[in-house]
């Protein structure tokens, strides 16, 4: 089967049918987050599939019964959209441009371009590829000063290639016009307390501003535009301390996004993944979630594709808990971490590590005698520390009896 095949028949063709396969009607597939995820664990073939197929994978992880929560309740999610609410329309951006102030000079009444949604154009990719024309007139315009060219840029839509598959972003991130130079800017809804936000989640942040930029500077080079108008930083705007207050940061990224060109740089291509991949050529995610075989179907269809599972993919992928499972399942040694994993490849399982430690090697298995002595080792040095350690009645403090008077 040729890879062209195979990726038409996952690029399902959006509603077609009647119903919102997994992915959406908006096109479903990448994110700043999943493209976060693939340079996490750039081996996975899984990731990279499903992701070239244009699925959501948070979606699917649901409809394989492992949801993602992100750790945000509903009460925090509607709170956080209430946030960027207000900032924006809520206060036709004037609040926005107030907390930009320190680092963006903005005009009180700035020109604003919104392309959240695509005039006359239907859902999905059609609207995506409308909204991404739109984003790159409005880039063109600003690069050139044109009188009329927008200060701010809401709702863009990039197209970023990795390793040859499209991918389109949408940043709820805004891009600014500030004299020659083009900010971009992310609003976040957890707190900022004493000048210091959670570092998990500047971390995460500071991943998905990384490749805006990286897709922002592409997106200039291919329009023949100089890319270095593109501030290597990002700003973020949220909520200073408990309130409702926003404060806003710069956030330099200069390193962060060569380490992620590096790696988006060695990632095989799309298509040499796919044409060495044979997979079934019926596989397809173009199945209703309402159907009474959906769980199924998938099922079947994300089993075809080899995962990398490590520990890691838990803050980085939504598909971790599905795969952890799996993991589990097969007592896949890779549960344990990367380590685990490096150093027991060509070992299936871990209770096939137990038995290369106590047992030693099985006829054909000569090509894991290095991992069988090292294991065999390991146990050895275990058991003498076994024996070093004192014993519970050793430990216990002596009990002191006093003998009763008269007691012979
Ligand atoms: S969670 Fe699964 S699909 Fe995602 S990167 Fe890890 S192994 Fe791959």
């Amino acid at each position: 089967m040729s890879g062209a095949k195979a990726r038409r028949t996952w690029s399902f063709p959006i509603n077609s049918r009647g119903y919102e396969p997994i992915g959406g009607t908006d096109g479903g597939g990448a994110s700043a987050r999943s493209v976060a995820a693939l340079t996490e664990n750039p081996g996975c073939v899984r990731r990279r599939v499903i992701d070239a197929a244009r699925v959501k994978a948070f979606d699917l992880a649901a409809t394989l019964g492992h949801p993602v929560t992100r750790g945000q309740s509903p009460f925090a999610i509607s709170s956080g959209n209430e946030f960027e609410r207000r900032l924006k329309a809520g206060s036709g951006y004037a609040l926005l441009v107030q907390a930009l102030a320190p680092f963006v000079e903005l005009p009180a009444a700035p020109c604003i371009a919104d392309f959240g949604k695509a005039k006359g154009v239907p859902l999905g990719d059609a609207a995506l590829r409308a909204r991404a024309k739109a984003t790159e007139e409005a880039l063109a315009a600003i690069v050139r000063a044109d009188t009329d060219a927008p200060h701010i840029v809401d709702h863009p839509v990039l197209i970023f290639d990795i390793a040859g598959a499209p991918v389109f972003l949408e940043p709820d991130a805004l891009a600014f016009r500030v004299g020659t130079k083009l900010e971009l800017v992310e609003i976040k809804s957890y707190p900022i307390i004493d000048e210091q936000a959670d570092s998990a989640k500047l971390a995460a942040t500071s991943g998905q501003a990384a490749v805006y930029l990286l897709a922002l500077r592409d997106t200039l080079g291919r329009l023949d535009l100089d890319p270095d108008i593109l501030s290597p930083s990002f700003i973020l705007v949220a909520p200073r301390n408990f309130g409702r207050t926003p404060t806003a940061h710069r956030i330099p990224l200069k390193k962060k996004m060569a380490a992620l060109e590096r790696v988006i740089r060695a990632i095989p291509s799309t298509d040499a993944l796919l044409d060495d991949l044979n997979l079934p050529r019926d596989l397809t995610f173009d199945v209703d979630p309402k159907a009474a075989d959906a769980h199924a179907t998938l099922e079947g269809a994300v089993r075809c594709l080899p995962m990398l599972y490590v520990p890691g993919c838990i803050s980085a992928c939504d598909m971790a808990r599905y795969c952890r499972n799996q993991a589990i399942a097969d007592d896949d040694p890779s549960r344990l971490g990367r380590v685990a994993r490096d150093s027991l490849a060509g070992v299936p399982k871990l209770r096939d590590a137990l038995r290369l430690a106590t047992e030693g090697l099985r006829p054909g298995e000569e090509h894991l005698q290095d991992i069988a002595e090292t294991l065999q080792a390991a146990r050895g040095a275990l058991d003498r520390a076994r024996v070093q350690v004192p014993t519970v009645a050793a430990l216990a403090p002596k009990a002191t009896v006093k003998k009763r008077k008269g007691a012979p």
